[in-house]
């Protein structure tokens, strides 16, 4: 299949597409469950696809330092080893070297580090990273960048934006073209709206199949973000999926598509449900807190996923408490089908030209609060 995108419907700034890649269709705006180690974890492949996911993200960083990369294309690529046949987006590695490794040194050339692993040495540049990713199989392959930290000042980031263009340039020149497998490139610039815009040029300048926004969801906070948003979009092209990047909470997802954005990933559903932290639609919820203990309610009871349907508030809090793995299991399905759920929310508002309405009762029963206490 060769890669599209069509925008189907548009309602103010947010657009309701369609991507087509070498593994199939991803209706957008659309969320990416994370598969750090080619696993969503705690969740079989088929489980995730029954939430209604249609893409998942796998991390560079991790899947380099193990199994590898070459080991895994040995093994027929990422969607046989870990049994996924629909699309793969895989990150550049850039940002968790910064985040995880130790004893990193950066330069012109790229990034050497340590792993947090076992301390092997490794190396990573804009070419290494773009030849993983298509050892990898990655339908949707990431440019090499620098993750801008938060706060830095207008000169810094202004240097380690340009430093990202250049990779950006490297890591166009290393990819190799196959039908229906794409090249994105993440405009950085931290909260600089003057910056933003000199790396959205930048990237449309050396031209890609598609542009992620990078360096939000940092701790800038959701003022900042959603500003940096608006300024930045401008000067993004309309006829290609804008991807930003670890985002995020639901009101952050909702506030994104209404500014434009197609496509998002974040742990936190995942990362949540071993938390016993659930995602609903009043709201968060704590499991692990005592309300919950005699409640035979279902933990959402307008949800339709498989943990609402069969299971209830009382019995996720007791697998918690004894620390069953069975407890994130459920909390994590549950959370990616919440997940999936607003986003099919979120598209059908766009094409029936509802969106305001959609946002505004969303905020209303987000925070809202949860059901009255079980008596
Ligand atoms: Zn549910």
């Amino acid at each position: 299949m060769k890669f599209t995108y069509q925008k189907l419907a548009q309602d103010g700034a947010a657009r309701r597409g369609k991507i087509t890649t070498a593994h199939g269709v991803i209706d957008t705006p659309a969320f990416m469950p994370v598969g750090t180690a080619a696993t969503v974890k705690g969740m079989r492949p088929e489980q995730v696809a029954d939430t209604g996911a249609q893409i998942l993200l796998g991390n560079t960083y991790h899947l380099m330092l193990r199994p590898g990369a070459e080991r895994v294309a040995a093994l027929g690529g990422l969607h046989t080893f870990m049994n996924w046949d629909k699309p793969i987006l895989t990150d550049s590695g850039g940002y968790q070297v910064m985040s995880l490794s130790k004893l990193r040194k950066m330069t012109e050339e790229g990034v050497t580090f340590q792993s947090h692993v076992d301390g092997s040495k490794h190396a990573l540049t804009p070419e290494r990273s773009i030849e993983i990713q298509r050892l990898l199989d990655a339908d949707i392959t990431m440019s090499f960048d620098e993750c801008t930290p938060f706060p830095a000042t207008e000169e810094v980031a202004a240097e380690s934006m340009r430093l990202s263009m250049r990779w950006a340039k490297r890591s166009r020149d290393a990819f190799v073209e196959r039908d229906g497998y794409v090249f994105f490139g993440i405009v950085q610039g931290s909260i600089y709206p003057e910056l933003r815009k000199e790396s959205a040029e930048a990237l449309q300048a050396i031209g890609f199949d598609g542009y992620a926004i990078g360096g939000l969801a940092v701790g800038e906070g959701q003022e900042l973000m959603f500003q940096t948003l608006e300024t930045t979009m401008p000067h993004m092209p309309d006829d290609k999926p804008r991807y930003l990047m670890g985002v995020g909470k639901p009101p952050d997802i909702v506030g994104a598509v209404l500014r434009g954005i197609d496509m998002f990933d974040c742990v936190l559903p995942t990362r949540s449900g071993r938390t016993a932290q659930a995602f609903t639609r009043r709201g968060t919820l704590n499991f692990m807190n005592a309300r919950h203990a005699a409640d035979p309610r279902p933990l959402d009871p307008d949800c339709a996923c498989y943990t609402c349907r069969n299971y209830s508030r009382a019995y996720i809090h007791h697998l918690l408490k004894c620390d069953e793995m069975l407890g994130p299991m459920l909390l994590t399905q549950h959370n990616l089908h919440y997940y999936q759920e607003l986003m099919a929310g979120l598209r059908g508002a766009i094409e029936s030209g509802t969106l305001q309405q959609f946002a505004s009762d969303f905020h209303q029963q987000y925070t809202g609060g949860d059901l009255e206490e079980y008596q």
